[in-house]
C-alpha cells in the first residue's frame, strides 16, 4: 500500500524532484517536530491491511441475547475493542444489490445491480452476474493504486475479471467440484480454481452427526423435516467451502485487502425462522419446532467459530470491518397472508469496526451500507470520490489518524465521468450452474 499512496502523491504534487525536496525537509523536520509534520506536511502513505467480513443477514436482535449469555465470544470481542453499530441497509433488499453498493459506496441506479435476476426478465430469470455492474468496486480502485487484494465469494462476481491479486467467484460454491469444467472463469487467476477444489465441501460431504450438531443430536430420515435437514447441510457446506478457501488463501498470499462473503445466518433464518418464532408464521409443527427450534442461534454460534478463525489472520496492522447487508425479522404479515424471500428482511444489518486506527468502545448510530467503501478508501488514506453516495464513518476513526490523513475526494474514479443512471444495458451471462442458481433462489423465496 506503501506504492500506492506514494502513485497517489506524486499525481497531486507535481514534478518527482519538488516531491523529493520537500520529503528531505520534512525528514529533517520529523525528528524535531511531529506534530508539525502532521498537521501541516502532505499526509504519510498509510501502512494499513483491510480485512472486510461480509455475513449476510446479521440481526442484532438475535445476536444481543447470546452475547449476552456468552455464546459468541468473537463478536464479543469486536463489541469491546471497536466501534459497532446497526447498518441502514437500502429500499430493495435483495442481497446482491447490496453487497454491490457495499462494494462500490454507490446506489443501485449508478452500479446497475437492481436484483437477484435482471428486472423485467421474469421467462429466463438469468441470475445477476459481473457485467450487470457499471462502476468500480473498492478492490478494483485499491488494486489500480497499488494495493493487492483478494475477494472471495462476494455476490454477482462472476465471471471472475483481473483484480490485482485474486478473486474466487460466487459460482464457486456452486462448480462442485471446481474441476469438474462446467463453466469458465470460476476464479482469478483462472488456474486457481483447481488449486482451491480440495477446500470444497459438497452437501454429500457433510455428515448428518456434523448437521445433528445443529439440531440437538436429532437425525430425520424422512418427509419434510429431512428436506429442511439436508438444506442445513447444503447451507454448511457453502459457508465451510468459503470458510475453507478463505482461511488457505488469506494465510497463503496475505494481500493488503482481503474480503470475504458468507452467506450464512440469512439461509438458515428463511428456513426455520417459523420453527424458532412459530407465531410469527405458518407451518411449523410440534415435531420441526422440537427439531429446527435451536438451528438460527446454533447458526450464529457457528458464524462466530468461522469469524474468530478469520481474526486469527489479522495482525495489528489490520483493521477488520464485519458488516452484514441487512439484518431480518421474519415473514411479513398482510391479513391472512405471510410474506416470505426479502420481505423477512429487516432493514438494519449490523456493522463493526475494529483493529488498527479503530475507537475503541465506539457506537455508530447512523451508518449506511453505502459509507463502507468511502471508509476504507479514507483507512486506505485515498481520496473519497464525489460520486460515492456514503460517508466516511469518521467516528469510528482515531482522531489521530485522521488529523495525520485528512479526508480528501476526486471527482471520480471511474473511466467516464461517473454519471450514469437507470437500468444496466448489459444481458445477464447464462452458464450451467444456472437451474442450481435458480433452485437456490427459490428455496429462499427470492424468486418464483
Ligand atoms: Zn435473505
Amino acid at each position: 500500500m506503501r506504492r500506492s499512496a506514494a502513485r497517489h502523491t506524486s499525481r497531486t504534487t507535481g514534478p518527482t524532484g519538488t516531491r523529493r525536496a520537500r520529503a528531505l525537509a520534512l525528514i529533517a523536520l520529523v525528528s524535531i517536530l511531529p506534530l508539525v509534520l502532521a498537521s501541516c506536511g502532505e499526509p504519510e502513505p498509510v501502512d494499513r491491511r483491510i480485512m472486510l467480513i461480509g455475513i449476510d443477514g446479521l440481526e442484532w436482535d438475535l445476536m444481543k441475547p447470546l452475547i449476552d449469555e456468552e455464546r459468541l465470544p468473537a463478536f464479543a470481542r469486536l463489541l469491546e475493542e471497536g466501534t459497532w453499530g446497526e447498518v441502514h441497509s437500502l429500499d430493495v433488499l435483495e442481497s446482491p444489490v447490496i453487497w454491490t453498493s457495499i462494494g462500490t459506496g454507490k446506489v443501485p441506479e449508478k452500479h446497475g445491480v437492481l436484483g437477484f435476476v435482471k428486472h423485467g426478465d421474469r421467462h429466463e430469470q438469468t441470475p445477476v452476474t459481473r457485467n450487470v455492474r457499471r462502476v468500480k468496486t473498492v478492490w478494483e480502485i485499491l488494486g489500480e493504486n497499488g494495493a493487492s487484494v483478494g475477494v472471495i465469494g462476494w455476490l454477482a462476481t462472476w465471471p471472475a475479471t483481473p483484480v490485482n491479486g485474486y478473486l474466487v467467484s460466487n459460482y464457486f460454491v456452486f462448480e462442485q467440484p471446481p474441476e469438474s469444467g462446467r463453466t469458465s472463469a470460476i476464479t482469478f487467476p483462472e488456474g486457481l480454481s483447481e488449486d482451491l477444489s480440495r477446500f470444497v465441501v459438497r452437501e454429500d460431504d457433510v455428515d448428518d452427526s456434523r448437521a445433528a450438531e445443529f439440531t440437538g443430536e436429532e437425525v430425520p430420515h424422512e418427509g419434510p423435516e429431512r428436506v429442511k435437514f439436508d438444506a442445513l447441510k447444503g447451507f454448511i457446506a457453502s459457508d465451510e467451502t468459503i470458510r475453507r478457501t478463505g482461511l488457505h488463501l488469506g494465510g497463503a498470499m496475505p494481500v493488503d485487502f482481503f474480503t470475504v462473503y458468507l452467506r450464512a445466518v440469512d439461509s438458515p433464518c428463511h428456513i426455520f425462522w417459523v420453527d424458532s418464532f412459530p407465531e410469527s408464521g405458518q407451518g411449523a409443527t410440534a415435531e420441526s419446532i422440537e427439531l429446527f427450534g435451536e438451528v438460527i442461534p446454533r447458526y450464529y454460534e457457528y458464524m462466530d467459530e468461522v469469524l474468530a478463525d478469520f481474526l486469527e489472520l489479522a495482525d495489528e496492522n489490520t483493521t477488520v470491518i464485519v458488516t452484514s447487508d441487512h439484518g431480518f425479522e421474519g415473514p411479513e404479515r398482510v391479513g391472512d397472508a405471510y410474506h416470505l424471500g426479502i420481505r423477512m428482511h429487516d432493514p438494519t444489518g449490523f456493522i463493526a469496526f475494529a483493529g488498527k486506527d479503530i475507537v475503541a468502545g465506539g457506537e455508530l448510530a447512523d451508518a449506511s451500507v453505502l459509507d463502507i467503501t468511502p471508509t476504507i478508501l479514507a483507512l486506505m488514506g485515498m481520496p473519497v470520490a464525489d460520486d460515492m453516495d456514503g460517508r466516511v464513518l469518521a467516528e469510528a476513526i482515531d482522531p489521530s489518524f485522521l488529523r495525520a490523513h485528512p479526508v480528501t475526494t476526486v471527482d471520480t474514479y471511474e473511466d467516464g465521468d461517473g454519471d450514469i443512471s437507470g437500468e444496466s444495458d448489459e444481458e445477464p451471462i447464462e452458464s450451467p450452474l444456472d437451474d442450481e442458481v435458480r433452485e437456490q433462489l427459490r428455496s429462499l423465496g427470492y424468486i418464483e
